[in-house]
């Protein structure tokens, strides 16, 4: 199954970092699901790759990370550690926020990014709060986006970017069975893990009634994601990320 509606998601910025954001635009809020296109990273890393533990060269990597801040209005950012876990980190400031697999915060003025080369990132909007979530299999399964949804109040809308889908995530029979136990058979077709349907019902069951999915299979569109699943662990990773606007 190709993945659609990248033209219509598609936002390029002159000479620099291209994203994919959702259609409509979400109110009082910037989401960027930034593409691997538009930075100065060379093969595999090509082009806007911004992790520096994957070997790129950090050079390339600080600048790929200008152009992304230039994109999102000169905004700073804040990260965390990512270690596949279910913590969710309230942040108040840009910068280095610790361990942690999600931020969530109240405040403007900067940005909450997460990095990802087929694991799933949700943008989060509540009340007055605004959060980012790396989901991987394992964040997935422990029902992190549910988690850091929970903490946001009543009136929360869901932002699922691409990610590597169904169609590309061939998983073991152990796993498969373990997400069709925990979130129904719909969401394996044999062996095959849809994460974002999983992430949808995970969702649900915090009460999300607004969601949002891009529909944009990392797997699939190589020319315009890293993809740990289809490139190896020679590849980049690309940033997503949410800011009050
Ligand atoms: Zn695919």
């Amino acid at each position: 199954m190709q993945s659609v509606l990248w033209e219509e998601h598609a936002v390029s910025e002159a000479g620099g970092a291209t994203y994919v954001t959702p259609v409509p635009r979400p109110e009082g809020v910037s989401v960027w699901f930034f593409t691997r296109k538009g930075g100065i990273s060379g093969p595999p890393y090509d082009s806007l790759n911004v992790s520096t533990l994957v070997g790129d060269s950090p050079e390339a990597v600080t600048e790929n990370l200008s152009r992304i801040q230039t994109v999102m209005g000169e905004r700073p950012s804040a990260w965390v550690r990512q270690v596949a876990g279910v913590s969710v980190v309230e942040v108040e400031r840009p910068g280095f926020a610790g361990e942690g697999d999600a931020l969530v915060t109240r405040e403007g003025g900067f940005a909450l990014a997460v990095a990802v080369a087929d694991c799933v990132p949700v943008a989060l909007v509540g009340e007055g709060l605004t959060s980012i979530v790396h989901s991987g299999w394992r964040g997935t399964l422990s029902g992190i986006s549910a988690k850091a949804a929970s903490g946001m109040g009543t009136e929360v809308r869901a932002y699922i970017g691409p990610g590597i889908r169904r169609c590309c995530y061939e998983v073991s029979q152990e796993l498969a069975d373990r997400f069709s136990g925990r979130f129904g058979e719909e969401v394996v077709s044999g062996r095959y893990l849809s994460l974002p349907e999983a992430i949808r019902r995970n969702l649900e069951e915090a009460g999300v009634e607004e969601i949002h999915d891009l529909g944009l299979c990392t797997g699939c569109r190589t020319d315009l994601f890293y993809s740990h699943r289809k490139e190896g662990p020679r590849t980049g990773r690309n940033l997503a990320a949410v800011a009050f606007t």
